[in-house]
């Protein structure tokens, strides 16, 4: 027997329409490219999304067609993510930080056919538009006044003069909740990149999940601040729990140091922000040297690479914040587990809570983990045995765009590449990326854990574990470390300071000290540049 439920289709465009009609005064405010402060509400949004999809129309681009964008987050970039995928394209975001051959390379894998982007990155464009043959429309995310002279891109319009004559009436079209709605390209750490392509269902089941009280908690009395770009898994989805919550958006556009992120987040009120570690590092260091406080922020979501300890004590102790460890991938729209603290927890001691506060956490409903030995036999969610973590759910990739690398699961399962621990209550520890566990006389050292030590060392502003060969055991760790400025830090005494926090065959052989370490295009550690850049290192 059927339910018997009204069959409305779960589509991108009704989040729009709702947060239209229930939150029309809800702010959005921008830091725009131009420096200055824009404010508006859902209401306006809505209105110019709609004349987005017009433009589209008049361009003739197909349904499924992809749309591209190379921009900060903005209002701008929030009204194309509604433009597009709500009349039935494909939005495409595109990660700018990339190499401009790797940019040109995504574009023409995607087959974007018109391309959006901030005048920041007016640049890579003049770079590669005569690459990218399949563009039929290049728009420049700014007034027309704004736009440069004779920059050699035909065609190129003002995205205010692209939608300034559209009409802000549209129907949105009574989509397959199943067709595609936007694209995301992994960073391609190995090899090219590949495209996960999320459809409206899986993007409106995300939202909603997201928005739970253990995941980001989002409500209609928060105001948000996504420093998280919208080209790096789209901002982890808040442009659309946010529409669906009518919390107030705050973007930060291109000012994302330390000083412009707090100065932001003071004036407009923020109380939830969602970053990853290298992001906070910098507003934790701009706030240590003023002697600033926060005065409405109580929360932050923390993810995309290891939150050290360090950082999610400072959050607590000095500014009390929680800090809600999130770990996810592109892969998985991107949530996959966040940290927050069970009922029978709350009677612990606080450093007791702080243990499983710096854990991965718990899955958001809807995720579904295994970790399995080498041999794919599924290993006990006791804490202790670590395996290759596997996932399954309603936003976790099924096969990559144009089916590039083949059939990525098994039996039904997505490897993630990480390696993890599961305990009894279902909080995930991941110890490594597999590529990145060193391998030390048949044991494994997880160089996330020797970072986080490194990292509480009160002189180190940033760290890294690399296994390096050794004859006899294989690998060993050395930790490449920053010291912050002005900061006084020998190799002896840093590798005292493992003493006592690690068993003595998993503290580092040696300290190699870098003026920086390289940063991929989302402010993650790149460990195979940092190897290549030491490649003359031998271990003592
Ligand atoms: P890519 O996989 O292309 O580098 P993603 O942003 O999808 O880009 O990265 C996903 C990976 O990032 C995860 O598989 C995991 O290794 C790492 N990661 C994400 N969040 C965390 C976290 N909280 N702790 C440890 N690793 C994390």
């Amino acid at each position: 027997m059927q339910g018997q439920m009204q069959d409305r289709p779960l589509l991108i465009s009704s989040l729009i329409d709702f947060a239209e009609r229930f939150h029309g005064d809800g702010e959005i405010v921008s830091r725009r490219v131009e420096g200055d402060i824009h404010r508006y509400t859902y209401a306006d949004a809505a209105v110019r999304a709609r004349q987005v999809a017009n433009a589209l129309d008049r361009l003739d681009l197909a349904a499924g067609s992809r749309v591209g964008t190379l921009a900060w987050n903005g209002y701008r970039h929030f009204e194309l993510y509604y433009g597009v995928s709500g009349s039935g394209r494909i939005l495409h975001t595109i990660n700018p930080r990339l190499h401009p051959e790797q940019v040109a390379w995504i574009i023409n894998h995607a087959e974007d056919e018109a391309l959006c982007f901030d005048l920041t990155f007016l640049p890579i464009i003049k770079a590669i538009h005569a690459a990218c043959r399949r563009v039929r429309q290049w728009v420049i995310l700014c007034d027309r006044d704004a736009v440069p002279a004779d920059t050699g891109i035909p065609g190129l319009l003002s995205y205010e003069d692209w939608i300034a004559g559209e009409a802000t009436s549209y129907d949105w079209p009574d989509l397959d909740e199943d067709s595609a709605a936007c694209l995301c390209y992994t960073s391609g750490t190995t090899g090219n990149p590949k495209g996960v392509l999320y459809s409206h269902r899986s993007s409106v089941l995300h939202a909603y999940a997201a928005a739970m009280p253990d995941v980001m908690c989002l409500s209609a009395r928060d105001s948000v601040l996504p420093v998280v770009p919208m080209f790096h898994v789209n901002a982890w989805g808040i442009p659309y729990t946010a529409a669906a919550t009518g919390c107030k958006l705050v973007f930060p556009g291109p000012a994302l140091d330390g000083k412009s992120v707090y100065e932001l987040m003071e004036a407009e009120k923020v109380t939830f922000a969602a970053g990853v570690p290298t992001v906070w590092q910098m507003l934790l260091g701009h706030m240590q040297q003023h002697g600033l406080r926060f005065s409405t922020l109580n929360r932050t979501v923390i993810g995309g690479s290891a939150c050290p300890p360090a950082m999610i004590s400072a959050f607590k102790d000095t500014y009390g914040v929680t800090v809600l460890h999130a770990w996810g991938m592109t892969e998985m729209s991107p949530l996959g587990t966040l940290c927050t603290l069970k009922n029978k927890h709350l009677a612990l001691p606080p450093e007791e809570q702080l243990k499983i506060l710096c854990t991965q956490g718990r899955p958001v409903f809807g995720v579904d983990m295994k970790i399995v030995d080498d041999a794919g036999h599924a290993l006990p969610h006791d804490g202790v045995a670590q395996g290759e973590l596997l996932v399954r759910g309603p936003w976790i990739v099924r096969e990559y765009f144009k089916g590039e690398g083949g059939d990525p699961l098994i039996d039904g399962w997505f490897p993630t590449g990480d390696v993890a621990t599961i305990d009894a209550d279902g909080y995930l520890h991941i110890t490594d990326r597999s590529k990145d566990v060193i391998k030390s006389g048949g044991e494994w050292i997880s160089s996330i854990d020797v970072e986080n030590i490194a990292m509480a060392h009160p002189a180190v502003a940033m760290a890294a574990c690399l296994g390096m060969r050794h004859p006899k055991w294989d690998e060993r760790p050395v930790i490449v470390v920053v010291k912050k400025p002005d900061a006084e830090l020998t190799r002896e005494q840093l590798l005292a300071f493992f003493l006592g926090k690690l068993s003595k065959w998993q503290i580092p052989d040696d300290v190699i000290f870098v003026d920086a370490i390289p940063l991929g295009a989302t402010g993650k550690m790149q460990k195979i540049k940092l190897r290549e850049q030491l490649a003359g290192y031998t271990l003592p």
